[in-house]
Parts: structure tokens; C-alpha cells; sequence
């Protein structure tokens, strides 16, 4: 009687723990999201229950229904594994799904995720903190607690990268309120839509393009100088920080 919280990476199963293989393998039962990839899937032990609770966005939540699956499952089976994209804790209500599991007595193990806040940049060739451009990055999403919108413009940050996750839909505001709170309208940004997965595509763009963009989600939004990076193209990490 034991859950997993597993975080099951960007899309690539490749992108998997070598923990969160080993626990699929001999899940009894699986409970997945939407994002999880299908090669991810493949990895559940072939007669280990699966139950997709995948969201369609923009659908209301069931988290409540999710944790009391869960905790009726965790009396049914020795091993459940709760799967979710990326890593279960970033965005991912994790954090509730073990309170819940917690209070009730329930063992509950954690199994770390690649996080697509992280990957996605770096899948597309850009590197998120970098030495004289970027001395730190800001994970947020577009789409607050409730369904309410976050304000970005305290989030104008120089030489701090945002990476903002479940933002297509929100993407004229995100780029009129940073313009507001200071960042210049040439700024650069990238859209990561579908990373590590087939279809993967990088948008780049400047700030006051973003509102305009033709893009879908799942996708990353990342702001900041880094935005225009391609680490395969050497000569632009050079023009970035100045020849050293
Ligand atoms: N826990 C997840 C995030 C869940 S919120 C993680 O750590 O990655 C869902 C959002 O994550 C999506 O709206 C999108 O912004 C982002 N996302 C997840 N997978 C993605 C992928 N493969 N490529 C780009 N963005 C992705």
C-alpha cells in the first residue's frame, strides 16, 4: 500500500529516471495525465490497471476526484504510481495529491521528473541561466489557482530569464504587461511547443511579437536575451556576453 508520485519527463522516454522505469515495471495500477507520452506508457507492466485522468484544458478541475482515486486505489493495490509530465511538483499539484495521501495514513514515495520548465529551453538550444546575460531564471505559470490571471509586470525582471509555462492562451497579456514593467519591446523569446516529442517546434520572436504568433500548447515560453540563443550556433553565445 504504497503510491509513487513519478515524474515522467518532457515526452522522451529516453528523459525518464532510471527510478521511475524501474517502479513502472512492476506498477500494479498506473494513473496517469494527458501529457504523459505514449513511449512512457509503454514502459507499464503490460498487465499492471491504467486509468487516464487527463485534463483537456481549460476543462474544470477534479483534483478532489483524483485524490480520492487515489486513496481508494493505494486500499485495493500494493503498488500505485501516480504519473505526471515533467516533474510532479512543478505545476503538477503533487504537493496535494501526497497531503491528501498523507493524512490518510497512505506511504507516499517521490520519483523526481525532467521538468519541461528546464528541458524545453534547453531542447531548443537555449540555456537558461548564462554566464553574463542571465544570472537567473523565474518559473511561473500564466494560469493561477481558480483560473485567475497572473500579473507579469512585477515580472519584468533584467538579466533574469522567465520561462512561463500554460501561456499560449495568455500570450498578448504576457507580453503587454512585461512591457509595462519595463522590458524593452526587442527583447527576445522563444516559444518551445511539443519538446522531445515528434512535432517539437521553436518559434523566436521579439516581446512585442509574442501576442501574434502562431503557436499551441504544450508549449514554453521563455522571455530574456538567452531567448535568441542557439547554443548550435556558437557565435551567437559570443555576440550575447562579448568575446572572452
Ligand atoms: N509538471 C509539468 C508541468 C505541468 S503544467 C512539468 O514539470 O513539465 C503543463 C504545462 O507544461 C504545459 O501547458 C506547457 O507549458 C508545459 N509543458 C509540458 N510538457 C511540455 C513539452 N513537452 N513541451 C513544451 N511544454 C510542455
Amino acid at each position: 500500500m504504497s503510491v509513487y508520485l513519478v515524474g515522467a519527463g518532457p515526452g522522451d522516454a529516453d528523459l525518464l529516471t532510471v527510478r521511475a522505469v524501474e517502479i513502472l515495471g512492476r506498477a500494479d495500477v498506473v494513473v496517469h495525465d494527458r501529457l504523459v507520452g505514449d513511449d512512457v506508457l509503454k514502459l507499464i507492466r503490460p498487465r499492471a490497471a491504467r486509468i487516464d485522468v487527463g485534463k483537456k484544458p481549460g476543462a474544470s478541475s477534479s483534483q478532489s476526484g483524483i485524490n480520492e482515486l487515489l486513496i481508494e486505489l493505494a486500499g485495493r493495490y500494493d503498488t500505485v504510481v501516480r504519473l505526471k509530465g515533467g516533474d510532479p511538483f512543478i505545476f503538477g499539484r503533487g504537493g496535494e495529491e501526497a497531503v491528501a495521501l498523507s493524512r490518510c495514513g497512505i506511504e507516499v514515495h517521490v520519483v523526481p521528473g525532467i521538468s519541461s520548465a528546464f528541458a524545453a529551453p534547453l531542447l531548443a538550444g537555449i540555456t537558461v541561466t548564462h554566464r553574463g546575460a542571465s544570472q537567473g531564471v523565474c518559473v511561473v505559470t500564466a494560469t493561477a489557482e481558480g483560473g485567475s490571471a497572473v500579473d507579469f509586470e512585477p515580472l519584468a525582471l533584467a538579466n533574469i530569464t522567465l520561462v512561463v509555462l500554460m501561456g499560449v492562451a495568455q500570450r498578448s497579456t504576457i507580453s503587454s504587461q512585461l512591457r509595462r514593467g519595463g522590458l524593452d519591446p526587442s527583447t527576445a523569446v522563444a516559444v518551445v511547443e511539443s519538446a522531445s516529442r515528434v512535432g517539437q517546434r521553436v518559434t523566436r520572436a521579439r516581446l512585442d511579437e509574442l501576442a501574434t504568433l502562431d503557436v499551441y500548447a504544450p508549449a514554453v515560453i521563455v522571455v530574456g536575451p538567452v531567448a535568441a540563443l542557439d547554443l548550435g550556433v556558437v557565435t551567437q553565445l559570443g555576440d550575447l556576453v562579448g568575446a572572452s
